[in-house]
């Protein structure tokens, strides 16, 4: 039994072997937006609620108030807010979450708004073996379609964690999109095994995400570190980036985070400044449709069962 090599020493074909599993394709920039706007906004926001806890097993009570929260205050913020813009939006909703708050994924689903796959209980994709993996997330489709009578097509995995069989599950389940993974700022084509996949990613950055400013634990040294307002000044040069590329503005948050009253007003600000540069409004999905069809991708549409 000799000791597994160290990463110094493995051989040029298992590094490449390793990056190649999941990496970015081609560019799947379009030429231009619908209504000849001059970039595009994608706004999300991951309806975690009380999963944030019962995924590390349920023992806070805190915790869960904090998520419920986000249910009773911040998602009625959050979509009375995107109401009074008329701009739709993209939520990603774990399963347990869906079945906890149904009224809500309805109300979403009649505004306009897109829900995706976002795990069964927020669950860590690449804790799982393969089998666990799709069966969990071919349950969480089915319950958010049975809650919310739209079927979705597209997910963000957890935590944006991605297991080496994360892709595979999602061109199997015929999934349009992914939204987990940040190899650019505009959308591009999921390559697996150096092979293309069809399948479109919308990518995500940390630095678009409210989580990562406004984190709190109580038991740990994690606080938030930036005031709302330099939290507002990152995601407005982001935006002013993607207007200025005539690209993609994507921004994850959360209503348990962003849906605080010190907070919220970021979100209506964002929407503010995006609206006065002419931006085309769409939820992930639409962007997804949109990149495709100019990119002449042979892509997925969603329709497909597993
Ligand atoms: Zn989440």
């Amino acid at each position: 039994m000799g000791e597994a090599p160290e990463p110094w020493e493995w051989p040029e074909s298992h590094w490449r072997g390793l990056v190649q599993r999941v990496r970015a394709g081609r560019s799947l920039a379009p030429d231009q937006w619908p209504g000849g706007a001059p970039f595009a906004v994608a706004l999300s926001f991951d309806s975690d609620h009380e999963t944030n806890d019962l995924r590390d097993g349920g023992g806070s009570i805190s915790r869960q108030s904090w998520g419920q929260f986000g249910a009773r205050k911040g998602a009625p913020r959050i979509m009375d807010i995107l109401a009074r813009h008329q701009a739709p939006a993209s939520f990603y909703v774990p399963a347990v979450s869906a079945l906890l708050h149904p009224e809500e994924q309805r109300r979403l689903v009649d505004e306009g708004h897109e829900i995706g796959i976002h795990g069964w209980i927020h669950e860590l994709n690449s804790t799982l073996p393969y089998d666990a993996e799709r069966d969990l997330m071919l349950r969480a489709r089915d319950t958010l379609e049975q809650v919310s009578r739209q079927r979705p097509v597209g997910i963000r995995t957890p935590s944006w964690d991605f297991s080496p069989n994360t892709l595979r599950i999602i061109c199997e389940m015929g999934l349009a999109y992914d939204s987990s993974l940040m190899a650019d700022d505009d959308c591009y084509e999921l390559e697996m095994d150096g092979q293309p996949t069809g399948v479109v990613e919308l990518p995500v950055e940390w630095i678009r995400d409210d989580a990562v400013y406004f984190g709190m634990n109580r038991f740990s040294g994690l606080r938030p570190y930036t005031a709302p307002e330099a939290v507002l000044d990152i995601f407005r040069r982001e935006l002013e980036g993607a207007a200025a590329d005539g690209g993609l503005f994507q921004l994850t948050m959360h209503p348990h985070i962003i849906g605080a009253r010190s907070r919220i007003w970021i979100l209506d600000e964002v929407i503010r400044l995006a609206k006065s540069k002419g931006a085309w409004f769409a939820t992930h999905a639409q962007v997804v449709a949109h990149v495709a069809a100019r990119c002449g991708l042979q892509g997925k549409t969603g329709a497909a069962a597993a």
